[in-house]
């Protein structure tokens, strides 16, 4: 991805106006209690425009909970976190602004069940982008096509496998134009034939700039796509680093423990 921030900049597929290589995302000192358990503890990150981090770490280390305060999902208790320097919107219209924005893919897709596959990649754009139904439409077949999908536009989610879903979750995520998407695991609920066909997607978009936050466990993706690698444990970064390095010598013992239950 790194070869291709300069085409990420202005008209890329971001759609934002700033250089890439500018902070998009920036969490400082963020901190989150669930009861007694610290779930985020001093969590500082930064994101630039074009970046893919990818986010890994054993469940229950707060890799969820960190995309869900990016997103506003969850509310954080101190730190702030910034998206192009701005504040996360505290209620209101501002929040369905910001989650198209950053735009969020969910381990279970999350798509409208009852309604088509063209109606799923068009409702928000209507809705939150104030787009005309035909606009909406045409963006939304090009993204289907893009994802290879234009032959099922007809069909509900349940007629589709569960790649084909995750896709469609994609497509519509993009047609939101966001500056930023946010993956949370999304192909652990999948067949493993069918993880391929998303992280072919995914790569694709890394490759042409989109910046991205990947929660996974496909470290394959990780070593060819991602820019860092950021390992969290128990709430907390514990290392943050370019992939080849990470890999192959990991300073934490929590991390070189991960890798080697994983590899
Ligand atoms: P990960 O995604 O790394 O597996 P999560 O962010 O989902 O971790 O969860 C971190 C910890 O917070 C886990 O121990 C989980 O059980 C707990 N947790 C997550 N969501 C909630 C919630 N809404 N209420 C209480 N505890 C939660
Ligand atoms: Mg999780």
């Amino acid at each position: 991805p790194g070869e291709h921030t300069g085409e990420s900049a202005g008209a890329g597929p971001t759609g934002g106006a700033g250089a890439a290589g500018e902070p998009l995302i920036e969490l400082r000192g963020v901190n989150k209690h669930f009861g007694q358990l610290h779930v985020l503890q001093d969590i500082d990150l930064t994101v630039d425009r074009g970046e893919v981090v990818v986010v890994i770490g054993p469940s229950g280390s707060g890799k969820s909970t960190l995309c869900r305060a990016i997103n506003r999902l969850e509310t954080v208790e101190s730190g702030t976190i910034l998206i192009e320097g701005q504040p996360l919107p505290a209620e209101g219209k501002g929040l369905a602004k910001l989650r198209a924005e950053v735009g969020m893919v969910f381990q279970s897709f999350n798509l409208f069940a009852h309604k088509t596959v063209l109606q799923n990649v068009t409702l928000a754009q209507v809705k939150v982008r104030k787009r005309g139904r035909a606009e909406a439409e045409a963006k939304g077949r090009r993204l289907l096509e893009r994802v290879g999908l234009a032959a099922h536009e007809d069909k509900y989610p349940a007629q589709l496998s569960g790649g084909q879903q995750q896709r469609v979750a994609i497509a519509r995520a993009l047609a939101m134009d966001p500056k930023a998407l946010l993956f949370d695991e999304p192909t652990s609920a999948l067949d493993p034939e069918m993880i391929n066909e998303v992280l072919e997607v995914m790569r694709a978009l890394a490759a042409e700039g989109m910046t991205m936050v990947v929660v996974t466990h496909e470290m394959g993706f990780a070593r060819s796509a991602a820019n860092r690698v950021v390992f969290m444990a128990d709430g907390r970064i514990v290392e943050d680093r370019v992939p080849e390095e990470f890999f192959a010598d990991p300073r934490s013992e929590r991390a070189r423990d991960f890798l080697s239950k994983i590899l």
